[in-house]
């Protein structure tokens, strides 16, 4: 029976030894997960270290069902399991394959960019994946091509049209956490906060990040803090990073803007479900092989143009 907090995380350590597995954590993921994980990072980060994974058995991923579902496709040949595989993203499930197939076919011959937001199922039928630290450069990098499709999320989309001064056709998903946020909130902590510079994410709403004086993705939040003489921190994105941050730059601090920036299914994971998941093995994600290698296409084709200079 394993009763307290320390008595798990004795059992994970053994069968993680045992299993030969790798533990990844998003960073939103709650802090004591995060504390237990091999690697914690943001999608992009997670990408790569997922297809950089060669000694290890079995990838027990902390995080939501697109991210295990990437790690899956990048890793074909290991286990990836997900402590509670139930968590899946709001945001990912707002579009489907079939309502971007006939997205597409309204716009013929326009590629597509795909957040990686996204089930395994849209990024088969996208042309290229980004996530929020890369999309720039991403959407860029197709040229100046008439029409750029770019789903599902609208605000980062419009973050992206803002940076290159050019429109995209915007699929209108969104992610409900990051939504709650609005400029109101920002005006009044900055008010209580004078010194404090406020960092948001390129999934807020566009009145948000204007509000802002950096719109970051949660790696690009973790470097501009790596080497600061910025004191204090107002933060914009979902509350896990904080404990990512205050890891990062002790010297600093970091006050959440809203209480509401807190993601229920990153919030799932628990260090007792990834015992059970290490113990039974049972709570696979696995990708159907013809989805995966479309899907493989899109995000290789990201990582391809994100490692250029
Ligand atoms: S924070 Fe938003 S985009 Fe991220 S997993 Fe949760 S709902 Fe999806």
């Amino acid at each position: 029976m394993n009763d307290t907090p320390q008595d798990i995380i004795t059992a994970i350590n053994r069968l993680r030894q045992e299993r030969r597995a790798v533990i990844l954590a998003h960073t939103y993921q709650p802090a004591e997960v995060q504390d237990i994980a091999d690697y914690v990072g943001d999608s992009y980060g997670l990408s790569v270290q997922a297809a950089a994974i060669k000694d290890a058995d079995l990838i027990v991923f902390c995080g939501v069902q697109f991210m295990a579902e990437t790690a899956a496709i990048l890793n074909p040949t290991r286990k990836v399991i997900m402590p509670d595989p139930s968590a899946g993203c709001p945001m990912a499930d707002m579009i489907t394959a079939d309502k971007l197939r006939a997205f597409k076919a309204k716009h013929p011959g326009a590629p597509v960019v795909c957040y990686v937001n996204s089930t395994a199922e849209v990024k088969a039928e996208s042309d290229i994946c980004c996530t929020s630290a890369n999309a720039v450069k991403i959407v860029k990098s197709l040229g100046d091509v008439p029409e750029i499709l770019f789903v599902p999320d609208q605000f980062l989309g419009k973050f992206v049209e803002n940076q290159l001064g050019r429109k995209l056709v915007l699929w209108e998903g969104f992610c409900p956490t990051h939504y709650t946020l609005g400029p109101e909130t920002i005006a009044r902590m900055k008010a209580e906060y004078p010194d404090a510079k406020v960092m948001v994410h390129p999934e807020t709403r566009p009145d948000t990040q204007a509000a802002a004086d950096y719109i970051l993705s949660t790696g690009q939040m973790v470097d501009l803090v790596k080497d600061t003489n910025i004191k204090r921190f107002l933060v914009g994105t979902e509350e896990g990073i904080i404990h990512t941050l205050r890891k990062t730059a002790p010297h600093c601090e970091f006050i959440a803007i809203s209480q509401f920036l807190r993601c229920p299914n990153m919030k799932k994971t628990t260090l007792p479900k990834i015992l059970n998941a290490l113990e039974t093995g049972e709570t696979v994600i696995s990708v159907d092989p013809v989805i995966a290698a479309k899907a493989k296409k899109a995000i290789d084709a990201m990582l391809d143009i994100s490692r250029r200079p």
